[in-house]
């Protein structure tokens, strides 16, 4: 399918020089959401995915309905303060600015094969801490799927010896 034409492109913002790609857009068109989400289900199935991981916020949207249909688990990462029980946290750099991420302790079994979704993939921070939150709970990261890559910005290069999906690549 072709997704990009669901993608809305939105100049200067959310600061002046961004080009936003808007993915409700996408999200609004069943047909399209579904055939996304049904790509990345395959692609999770092909990487024996246990458990699906994904950051705030738009990496719940693309992540749970792959769980949901793969009848596994979601494991939220989220800014600092948002988690209710014990987290373990990393700093991180994103492509416009600077946070914490954290994760349950106790949301990822040693050993478990992970699938990381986000929606897109820009610098890579933010797929780079949620890796390292999983690695540091002995998950093993059998993939990371997306809906855009950003290839302009080489976050490919932050994720050398992992398996990545991406759904559409911006050059
Ligand atoms: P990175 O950490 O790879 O630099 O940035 C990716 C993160 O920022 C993702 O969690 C994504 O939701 C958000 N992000 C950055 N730029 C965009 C964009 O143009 N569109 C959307 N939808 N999300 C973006």
């Amino acid at each position: 399918m072709d997704y990009k034409k669901h993608i809305t492109i939105v100049e200067d913002w959310p600061k002046e020089g961004i080009q936003f790609k808007d993915i409700t857009t996408l999200m609004d068109d069943g047909k399209a959401f579904k055939s996304a989400v049904d790509e990345i289900v395959e692609y999770a199935k092909k990487v024996g995915a246990e458990l699906v991981v994904g950051p705030e916020a738009r990496g719940f949207i693309v992540g749970c309905p792959v769980s949901y249909a793969l009848e596994i688990g979601f494991a939220p990462v989220r800014k600092e303060g948002k988690l209710p029980r014990e987290t373990v946290k990393v700093d991180y750099g994103l492509e416009y600015g600077k946070d914490v991420l954290t994760i349950h302790r106790d949301a990822i079994k040693p050993g478990q094969k992970v699938l990381v979704v986000d929606d897109l993939l820009a610098t890579g921070g933010t797929v780079d801490a949620t890796i390292q939150l999983v690695e540091e709970l002995g998950g093993e990261v059998v993939g990371c799927a997306f809906l855009i890559e950003l290839a302009y910005l080489n976050g490919r290069d932050k994720l050398k010896g992992y398996d990545i999906l991406p759904l559409m690549t911006y050059e």
